[in-house]
């Protein structure tokens, strides 16, 4: 079945562009034209993504990013202006999954749209929005982690790594396909990146960050998450 997208853009040629061209492309398109309208066809529509301009009339972007997150995990690409460094951020931190900065390609957008679909790709079953890892929770809607209620530090990409291993846990991963479906197609960065960042996520998930029991190496192969029954 086609998967639907939420095209929200309170510019009527490009959302309607948009909605033509992901159609052409094989999925289905819905509409929305401001924040509000937003919320109400994402509890309406259920859709697959929700691709959202930040600068919109009645709710903000950035609001509709916080109201979608306190109720799902599904995947939000944000469209934002050039100048607009200071919302690419909060939107990122509130837990929106990718960005593309007006203007753009619809190649390029198609390409990010792609990656972000195949990264929330569950094998499993569906996780809970929060999911239990040793000592800590992961709060994969609120794009938190907790221990004993607190939040802990961690960087918007630690939390991604760990989201995408929860969701294959158990399935080696390599560091070229974690680079790829993690960090996306056209990042030219190199697999010492993985490692660092397998680092920082283990020193705020792991009991003995020494000694890891959750995210496994495999060596000359990767890594594997690893959930104690
Ligand atoms: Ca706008």
């Amino acid at each position: 079945m086609a998967k639907t997208i939420l095209v929200v853009e309170d510019e009527p040629t490009l959302r309607e562009t948009l909605a033509e061209s992901l159609e052409a492309d094989g999925y289905r398109a819905v509409q929305a034209a401001d924040g509000r309208a937003a919320l109400a066809s994402f509890r309406a529509e259920k859709p697959d993504l929700v691709l959202l301009d930040l600068m919109l009339p009645e709710l903000s972007g950035l609001e509709v990013t916080r109201q979608i997150r306190a109720e799902s995990t599904i995947p939000i690409v944000m469209l934002t202006a050039r100048d607009s460094e200071v919302d690419k951020v909060v939107g990122l931190e509130l837990g929106a999954d990718d960005y593309v900065t007006k203007p753009f390609s619809f190649r390029e957008l198609s390409a990010r749209i792609r990656a972000v679909l195949r990264r929330g790709e569950s094998t499993g079953d569906p996780l809970p929005p929060r999911v239990p890892l040793g000592l800590v929770q992961v709060d994969l809607a609120g794009h938190r982690v907790l221990r004993n209620g607190a939040e802990i530090p961690i960087k918007p990409k630690v939390f991604e790594l760990l989201a995408f291993l929860l969701r294959h846990q158990g399935q080696v991963m390599s560091r070229d396909q974690l680079l790829e479906q993690v960090w996306g197609y056209d990042y030219a960065g190199e697999t010492r990146t993985v490692d660092v960042h397998v680092h920082w996520l283990r020193a705020a998930v792991e009991p003995d960050p020494a000694i890891p029991t959750l995210i496994q190496t495999v060596r000359g192969v990767g890594y594997v998450l690893r959930r104690p029954a």
